[in-house]
């Protein structure tokens, strides 16, 4: 074994380490972080309902129906009429023929890959593309070939020189987890289609803000199945509860049925998540509200930060990342948020490039107007004009 300690230690040295902050009560603004309140933007529950009370209540009345534990893998036992409802009401949400139920995203992206992909394929992807996705290729054993971010020239180019090379799979991120800037998908879903290859795109940061309805990016964009075959959701984030699913047609989701390992061989999620999924997702789709909301918080944010001379990024959704560029200069400027009781974790490579630490600023439909001007306040008390940029 490698000397552990030593490793450990020299991570804490490059200003690498990270640390658990341990919260007490519901997600929410406003949270108990280590013991004290703190107001709090860095949770993905953009629309502010992991702790919704038609949410909480829908968990409450299933565990009374279903008990907690599903029992077994979904082929098995395990697969409910919570589960089964939750399906068919995901693939109406999102336009698509059918959608299945996986315990989380990351599962969802190894299980799509390793199923449709081996070592004589190949797998396209942004550079900058979420870790389960670039760890998919790696599972599955394709080729990976990643493209310059955004950069749909840098793909058609890497896509013209693998001609006839077994099946050719273009994976992105729909809104970029780190940057929340949003993937170029028509021109995506152009370039698969004149180059033969299947386009799948993971929305976990779009479904639910983006698109009139929560339809995420493709809604918004307009793209149908046949442009993009594999849609990729996760529940945790903006649905405020658990787990992810993915939608297509008839022949990908029997598929993956049979040949999806990470679906296959593993115990279904709770029926009471699914439960609670099913209100929330009648609550993306009715509360328009909240997206209106979302964009208005965002705007009032951008308009502070600009005032106080901060660099922002192009991003228009809730992601609003601030960059600091080195690790510990990243972590300073988290420090000096905390003691005002602000709590926004500094992100630093490896799950962003090497000189590209950030604070990932993000904003919720449960926060207030009053709440994104403490925080711009806070900005400007540790100093955050000086640090970043
Ligand atoms: C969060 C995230 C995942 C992983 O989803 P989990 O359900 O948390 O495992 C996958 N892809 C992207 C782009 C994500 O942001």
């Amino acid at each position: 074994m490698k000397d552990l300690a030593a490793q450990l230690d020299d991570r804490k040295a490059r200003h690498l380490y990270r640390r658990r902050r341990v919260v007490a009560g519901p997600q929410g603004p406003e949270t108990i972080v280590d013991g004290r309140p703190c107001l709090t933007f860095c949770s993905n529950d953009y629309l502010g309902l992991a702790n919704h009370p038609q949410v909480v209540q829908a968990f409450r009345d299933a565990v009374t129906e279903y008990g907690v534990g599903s029992g077994a893998a979904h082929l098995v036992t395990g697969h409910s009429v919570a589960h089964h409802a939750l399906e068919e009401e995901l693939a109406a949400f999102v336009g698509r023929p059918r959608a299945l139920l996986f315990s989380t995203g990351y599962m969802a992206n190894l299980g799509v890959a390793g199923a449709l992909l081996d070592r004589h394929d190949r797998l396209f992807e942004d550079r900058y593309n979420h870790a389960s996705l670039l760890d998919a290729a790696r599972y599955s054993g394709a080729r990976l070939v990643r493209y310059g971010h955004g950069d749909s020239g840098d793909l058609e180019r890497r896509l013209g020189a693998t001609a006839g090379s077994g099946h050719r799979l273009i994976s992105s991120d729909g809104v970029f987890s780190m940057d929340g800037d949003l993937a170029p998908v028509r021109a995506l879903a152009g370039l698969a289609r004149r180059h033969g290859a299947t386009l799948m795109i993971d929305d976990a940061h779009g479904l639910g803000v983006l698109g009139e309805h929560g339809g995420g990016l493709l809604e918004q964009q307009s793209l149908s199945v046949e442009d993009v075959p594999i849609l990729v959701g996760t529940l945790g984030k903006a649905f405020g509860t658990f787990g992810a699913f993915v939608a297509g047609s008839e022949a990908l989701i029997e598929t993956l049925i049979q040949q999806a390992r990470t679906y296959v061989y593993t115990t279904a999620p709770p029926p009471a998540v699914a439960q609670a999924t099913r209100a929330s997702l009648r609550l993306v789709q009715q509360d328009g509200w909240r997206r209106e909301r979302l964009r208005s918080l965002v705007a009032r944010f951008r308009e502070g930060a600009s005032q106080l001379g901060l660099a922002l990024t192009a991003s228009t959704t809730p992601i609003q990342p601030l960059l600091v560029g080195d690790a510990a200069r990243a972590l300073a400027l988290s420090d000096a948020l905390l003691e005002q009781g602000v709590l926004i974790s500094a992100i630093r490579p490896p799950t962003v490039p090497e000189g590209t630490a950030r604070l990932r600023i993000t904003l919720s439909a449960a926060h207030q107007d009053s709440h994104v001007d403490r925080l711009l306040a806070a900005l400007d008390g540790a100093g955050a004009n000086r640090l970043a940029g």
